[in-house]
């Protein structure tokens, strides 16, 4: 048995404790959704409303040069670049995670009509995310393409001739399992087909060594683990020897080569500038800039191995916790145990009741999240609780499975007003 005091002894000997101080958590909360929204770092507010009262309302239009607004979407792509492996220079942080694969997708079936024309597959996993398959389906409809959906564990023995792009994210937003990204981009260029990574749940949370795989395209999330705050702008990576080759379609003004040059015609930027659109929402991309701050706090402790350490450790915490105190009660691990499979986040299925679960826990102050199953049954609804080793403790993974064992023990989630549906689960 894991016991509370085993939890504070491993509080006190964690090298990344004092990284908590850089956030605002609110007092009595066990946040167990950084993969979703991250928490607010304590700089965000002085830092957004310094751009507000100083920027916007004394240096106004000036502020464009005078406070570096106009640089923000390559200074921050510079600044991600060493959390997934890339350099400065490839990295823009710009636009929604949704719109970056669209671009990044564009451009990738360019190369594959142009290279190889023979091949008319984009090659992903039934149970990626949503917006994922949506945008590469319309693409797909769009450039004659079919879209091809596979079992997680079948995208390597999938890779025929005629699969032109590997499209995946890297850990599943509704399992935590994590895709051996080096090996499934080599088997995928070993198959002649390029890869596109979307690191929505990756970065910021485990290591990624984009370059180091030779991979071709990524994407990401700037509100999840990055901790930009709501709606923060995302960003794209490309390689730099597909940078220049090929347009993304949104061509507009802050992608082209002069764009104070104010001419009709759109010559595109060289590099990873191509893949910027038009005017960036500055106040957002100060709030990114704080949050990623506070990842990069963590260089000097150890960096993203020593992030990935703690994480490992977190969900390893709370998996045994949960099959010390919970069970037979009807939950399965979803999760995958082992470690190189495991991102940084444990799902728990249950037949009935999942719902109600998360919201009696969201009542007693630890929040996760609930994610649906298919209507068929085939997949079940899942109880999702992430694990950010920026701010969360050992002490509160033990409260969290001892909250969830009183839910479960006196039939708590069954409540009427822990079972009626909101609009955002
Ligand atoms: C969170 C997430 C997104 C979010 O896309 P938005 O454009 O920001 O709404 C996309 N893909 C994956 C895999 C995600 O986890």
């Amino acid at each position: 048995m894991t016991t509370l005091q085993d939890c504070r002894t491993m509080d006190a000997q964690d090298p990344l404790r004092e990284l908590r101080d850089l956030f605002a958590l609110p007092e009595g909360v066990i946040y167990l959704d950084g993969n979703s929204l991250g928490v607010l770092p304590r700089a965000t507010a002085q830092r957004v409303a310094r751009t507000v009262t100083d920027e916007w309302g004394q240096g106004l239009i000036g502020s464009w040069n005078g406070a570096g607004w106009f640089d923000l979407p390559r200074r921050l792509g510079d600044r991600i670049a060493p959390l997934i492996g890339a350099q400065p220079g490839e990295v823009v942080a710009t636009d929604s995670t949704s719109i970056n694969l669209y671009k990044v997708l564009s451009a990738a079936l360019h190369h594959a009509q142009a290279e190889a024309p023979g091949r008319r597959v984009v090659l992903s996993e039934r149970d990626n995310f949503p917006t994922d398959l949506y945008i590469a389906q319309a693409l797909c409809r769009d450039r004659g393409f079919e879209l091809r959906l596979v079992d997680g564990a079948q995208v390597q023995s999938s890779l025929s001739t005629d699969v032109a792009v590997v499209m995946l994210t890297h850990v599943n937003y509704r399992s935590g399992a994590m895709h051996d990204l080096a090996a499934v981009t080599t088997a995928a260029h070993h198959a002649g087909a390029l890869t596109i990574w979307d690191l929505a749940h990756s970065a910021g949370a485990v290591p990624v060594e984009l370059a180091g795989a030779g991979a071709d395209f990524a994407v990401g999330c700037g509100y999840k683990y990055l901790n930009g705050g709501p709606g923060a702008p995302a960003f794209a990576w490309v390689h730099p020897r597909h940078a220049d080759r090929f347009e993304q379609p949104l061509a507009g003004w802050w992608g082209h080569a002069a764009p104070f040059e104010f001419t009709p015609h759109y010559r595109p930027a060289a590099g990873i500038a191509r893949y910027l659109c038009g005017t960036q929402p500055i106040l957002s991309m100060v709030a990114l800039e704080c949050g990623i701050d506070t990842v990069l706090a963590a260089q000097p402790l150890g960096g993203m191995a020593a992030l990935r350490r703690k994480s490992l450790a977190l969900t390893d915490l709370f998996i045994a916790l949960v099959e010390e105190r919970c069970a037979g009660h009807g939950l399965a691990l979803v999760t995958p145990r082992e470690h190189a499979r495991r991102g940084s986040q444990v799902c728990l299925s249950r037949t009935d009741g999942a719902y109600g679960i998360v919201q009696a826990l969201i009542a007693r102050g630890v929040i996760g999240d609930f994610r649906a199953g298919s209507a068929d049954g085939g997949t079940p609804d899942i109880l999702r609780f992430g694990f950010t080793p920026l701010y969360t403790g050992f002490e509160e993974v033990w409260h969290a499975a001892d909250h969830l064992q009183q839910v479960l023990q006196g039939g708590e989630w069954r409540r009427p007003e822990f079972n009626r549906r909101h609009a955002v689960t």
